[in-house]
């Protein structure tokens, strides 16, 4: 039985506070050796004195001080700066770096543990959306694992292993079609920050709960899906599951569908990325199969929520298309919780900056970096319009 060492980006978010929680369940098979923060730096004490890793890192400079004056303990490393995340990430005393930073944020780190030799547990899917082909590439090239913490690609992860992808005829994300999905078109453009950051299964951060809301998570899941397991888009199918039971399927060459299930708690996930290849017995509750009562399936509305179509589209044309996608939903949404725009002018935005932005041939860093700034300024500047 080994104890995962694990550095953990994005501590102090929805993804990071259950890993802490799971590190705390079973100290004996997961400890957190370090670990990052942002703007709260009240809640990164606080996991921190809980936890006490070897070693911290915040973005900002003068957080730093404030972070130290609330440590009841003495870390061995305070990183902080610009380079903060990926210094951290190579931590030595680790083997496994889990990325939780919401946005494009976590895609430089990534690539700074892959190239120190840690497996990676990614729940961040904008650093795929981004840049998939680079990071799965460097991940060969370093021999390291990227192990999907994500609950659908998780539960595809867990349909598949062992199997070739070439006995696979279809990969089939579930979504829970979010709080809007049975509402009338009309009355979207009405739709609060309130009624948009409701969630009917899933507690989350607040980026990936208006994504769920536009499905646009599912739009960049679609993509995530199509570089973690090497399946062309084509094969790669959306239904619609209000449950959140099912977490994903897969359909092989012989018409046989598995499919992972287990309640809507992110800590089935997260668990299983950090102590795979093995199963244990955790504190997780299991489903109690007489009070379920029903699960169901039904088509997306593709006209209604063009986000699907959108990502698709963005994965088609490849190159820095999915990184224009994914930096104008970023801005979009942004300006949506700010309250600056309507609900649907968030794809609208998204569609009008994936045609007007250029396509890149380039793949590498910087290319896919500078389609992102472009497309950022493109989606500020369709924002006031
Ligand atoms: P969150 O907003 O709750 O937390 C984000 C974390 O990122 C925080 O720790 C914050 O400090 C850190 N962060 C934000 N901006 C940063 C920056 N510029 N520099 C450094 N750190 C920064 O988000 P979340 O819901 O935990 O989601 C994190 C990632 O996991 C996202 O990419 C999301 O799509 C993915 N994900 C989340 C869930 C979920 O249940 N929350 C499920 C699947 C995938
Ligand atoms: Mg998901």
């Amino acid at each position: 039985m080994s104890c995962r060492k694990v550095v953990l980006l994005g501590a102090t978010g929805s993804i990071g506070r259950n890993v802490c929680r799971l590190a705390k369940d079973m100290p004996e098979r997961l400890r957190v050796v370090a670990m990052s923060g942002f703007r709260n730096i009240d809640r990164l004490a606080a996991e921190a004195n809980e936890l006490k890793p070897e070693a911290l890192a915040v973005p900002d400079v003068e957080a730093e001080a404030e972070l130290r004056s609330k440590l009841t303990y003495a870390p061995a490393k305070i990183f902080s700066g610009a380079m903060a995340l990926e210094d951290l990430a190579r931590w030595d005393d680790a083997d496994t770096v889990l990325v939780a930073i919401v946005g494009t944020g976590g895609l430089k780190p990534t690539l700074a543990a892959i190239q120190a030799g840690r497996n990676i547990a990614l729940a961040s899917k904008e650093v795929l959306v981004v840049a998939g082909e680079l990071v799965m590439a460097e991940a060969r090239r370093c021999g390291v694992r990227i192990l999907p913490v994500d609950s659908e690609h998780n539960a595809i992860f867990q349909c598949l292993e062992g199997r070739n992808t070439s006995e696979v005829r279809r990969l089939i994300l579930t979504a829970s079609g979010g709080p809007f999905r049975a509402w009338p078109e009309e009355k979207l453009r009405a739709v609060t920050r309130e009624e948009a950051l409701h969630h009917p299964t899933w507690r989350m951060g607040e980026k990936i709960t208006i994504d769920s809301a536009t499905l646009f998570n599912k739009g960049l899941e679609m993509i995530e899906a199509r570089w973690l397991f090497d399946v062309d888009i084509a094969r790669i199918d959306v239904v619609i599951h209000p449950q959140s039971i099912v977490h994903s399927m897969v359909e092989f060459v012989d018409g046989s569908v598995l499919a992972q299930m287990s309640h809507s708690d992110m800590r089935f996930p997260i668990q299983y990325a950090l102590t795979w290849p093995e199963r244990i017995e955790g504190t997780l509750p299991p489903l109690e199969w007489g009070k379920l009562g029903r699960l169901d399936f039904e088509e997306p509305r593709y006209d209604v929520f063009p986000a699907l179509d959108l990502a698709r589209q963005a994965a088609e044309r490849g190159g820095a298309a999915p990184a224009v996608l994914n930096a104008a939903n970023e801005v979009a949404v942004a300006e949506f919780l700010a309250g600056r725009i309507a609900f649907p002018r968030i794809w609208e935005i998204v569609a009008a900056v994936l045609e007007s932005v250029p396509d890149s041939s380039g793949t590498d860093l910087e290319s896919l970096l500078s389609a992102d700034r472009a497309a950022r300024d493109r989606a500020r500047a369709e924002a006031k319009s």
